[in-house]
């Protein structure tokens, strides 16, 4: 871009992630999926061209880099084609080393508001079950348009015996949205949450009457409250006018300082993590199974003797042990789907027709280096965690086996050395190491990280 040029449109944004350090480049070529995801899809579906230097030393500029670059005869070249296919989610490196992407942006919402609802905020202990049913309601293709991401995070709890672990577990939560709507749309999101998780404890015949009654009766007070102007229960150091009068003050919306989309810090400290994904066949014992695998005696010091055992000796392990699952389906896909084939921008990410990802991940401490300096009181709590590193690793292994049906493949981005390369790729496994043998020009395969193709 001409820097000297300031006649450029605004209000508009490209896709990202959604923590502070997670870069453009490996986002992208992994697919990206982020906060932007069920209203513009993956991030890889906006990279319109890019300039790539092969193995050989050799540039090639893809798609509208060669227009920008007055390429143009190598606009239509099948190898180019191939390997920029093979970028939009093929993964990092593997192909060439890209020097300039060209995305095609958005335009940013008009009455945009980021929201966060915890089970914190609910006196009524809802199950995970119920929770991540409602959730899966909310990102369904047609249902909400002007929901533009959203992820639910669901915490694992420590169990101190196998027979502990249960399908009705109550597990605390997180429901994390950003919202493009007016506040009359956002208002009908909410409530119709609501009623999704009120249906699910109406149709259970674990409750009786007078438990519904109460339950139900809490939940509508509670999202009375979540609606209710004056309640902030968002984190923000940025107050914009909210002339919409959302509940939340919005913060921001792309990555410029104060002006941004309100991204999660990071910082770099051990962890372990695996992934997979639902399947279009995805149901009810699905959930059931995923809900158990929230429930370890990994994530428990206490010995199984249940008739010793009393609440006040329940001992965490402090492992910050949990599942995101990030919403992809939405109107993006549906509209997506529904295009004639020579329409559809082909990606190699192949897991667009999956409703969300599932993210495993366990944190445990260390020191985070100079600028993530932990507070000492941060320190003093995070210190037990150390105690029980290899359980946090244990759980992963056992998350990464544990049998829910209906779920395959593991994305790219989430990287889990023990899931086989295939299964990141899937279908599009074997066409991307075609591509990479005949177009990459890498004849040492030189270009080739834990992450490549090959
Ligand atoms: C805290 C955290 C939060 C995350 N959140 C998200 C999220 O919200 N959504 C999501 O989709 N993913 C997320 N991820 C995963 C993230 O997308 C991947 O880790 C991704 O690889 C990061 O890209 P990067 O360019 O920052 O990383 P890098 O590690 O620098 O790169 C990743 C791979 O791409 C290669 N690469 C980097 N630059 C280039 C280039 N210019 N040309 C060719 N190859 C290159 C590298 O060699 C490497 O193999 C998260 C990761 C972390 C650690």
């Amino acid at each position: 871009m001409d820097s000297k040029n300031t006649n450029y449109p605004t209000g508009l944004g490209i896709a990202h992630g959604t923590c502070q350090s997670v870069a453009i480049a490996g986002y992208t070529m992994g697919g990206g999926w982020g906060p932007w995801t069920r209203l513009h899809g993956m991030g890889c579906e906006r990279l319109a061209g890019a300039t790539i230097v092969l193995g050989d030393g050799s540039i090639r500029y893809l798609g509208t880099s060669a227009i920008y670059h007055n390429e143009n005869s190598q606009y239509n070249d099948e190898q180019n084609n191939n390997l920029l296919w093979a970028i939009r989610g093929g993964g990092g490196l593997s192909y060439g080393i890209v020097t300039e992407f060209f995305f095609i942006p958005f335009k940013l919402p008009e009455f945009p508001t980021s929201f966060v609802i915890k089970s914190t905020d609910f006196i009524t202990k809802i199950k995970a079950i119920d929770i991540i049913a409602a959730w899966e309601k909310v990102i369904e293709p047609h249902n909400n348009p002007h929901l533009i991401g959203t992820n639910l995070q669901v915490i694992a709890k420590g169990v101190a015996c196998d027979e502990d672990v249960s399908d009705d577990a109550v597990l605390d939560w997180q429901f994390n949205g950003h919202f493009g709507g007016t506040r009359g749309e956002f208002e009908k999101m909410i409530n119709d949450w609501a009623e999704s998780v009120i249906i699910r404890i109406n149709n259970n015949p674990y409750y009786d009457d007078a438990q519904k009654y109460v339950m139900i009766k809490d939940i509508k007070q509670e999202v009375v409250k979540i609606l209710n102007p004056s309640n902030i229960n968002i984190q923000t150091s940025v107050t914009v006018k909210n002339t919409q009068g959302y509940p939340f003050i919005f913060e921001s919306w792309d990555r410029r300082l104060n002006n941004g989309l309100s991204l999660e810090v990071d910082c770099p400290a051990p962890h372990k993590l695996t992934s997979r994904m639902p399947t279009p066949k995805w149901d009810e014992t699905s959930r059931k199974q995923l809900v158990r695998s929230l429930q370890s005696t990994l994530l428990n010091v206490n010995k199984c003797e249940p008739s010793n055992f009393s609440a006040t000796d329940d001992k965490d392990t402090s492992i910050e042990a949990y599942i995101t699952l990030g919403a992809i389906s939405g109107k993006f896909y549906a509209e997506k789907q529904n295009l004639p084939e020579p329409e559809r921008i082909k990606i190699s990410f192949p897991y667009q027709d999956r409703a969300f990802t599932i993210q495993y991940q366990a944190w445990w401490n260390q020191s985070s280096g100079k600028y993530c300096e932990m507070s000492p009181e941060t320190k003093e709590q995070k210190i037990p965690t150390r105690f029980h590193e290899n359980r946090a690793q244990d759980w992963i292994e056992t998350c990464r086996e544990f049998h829910i049906p209906h779920t395959s493949g593991s994305f790219i981005s989430f990287k889990d050395a023990s899931v086989p390369t295939k299964d990141y790729f899937s279908d599009n496994y074997q066409a991307l190491i075609n591509t990479k043998l005949t177009s990459s020009k890498d004849e040492k395969c030189l270009l080739r990280s834990r992450k490549t193709i090959i």
